[in-house]
């Protein structure tokens, strides 16, 4: 029963760590400054290599290269 209980709780975990993943979808954006467009600030993806400009505050929301395998 211990072992059921305790199995469910992973399982939650795992469900949270993973709906968590999905909304970020693994981009690492990084800010480029020397790629700056007046107003719109660069931001390059160290996870997939994609580049979006953002005029708002933070890191773009999506990432703009789905799909593509990683660029090492
Ligand atoms: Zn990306």
């Amino acid at each position: 029963m211990l072992l059921i209980i305790g199995f469910i709780i992973a399982f939650i975990i795992v469900a949270i760590f993973a709906r968590r993943g999905a909304a970020t979808r693994g981009c690492r954006w990084r800010e480029d400054r020397t790629g700056d467009k007046g107003s719109l600030r660069k931001y390059r993806c160290m996870a997939c290599g994609a580049e979006a400009f953002t005029a708002s505050e933070g890191p773009p929301v999506t990432c703009k290269a789905q799909g593509r395998p990683p660029a090492l």
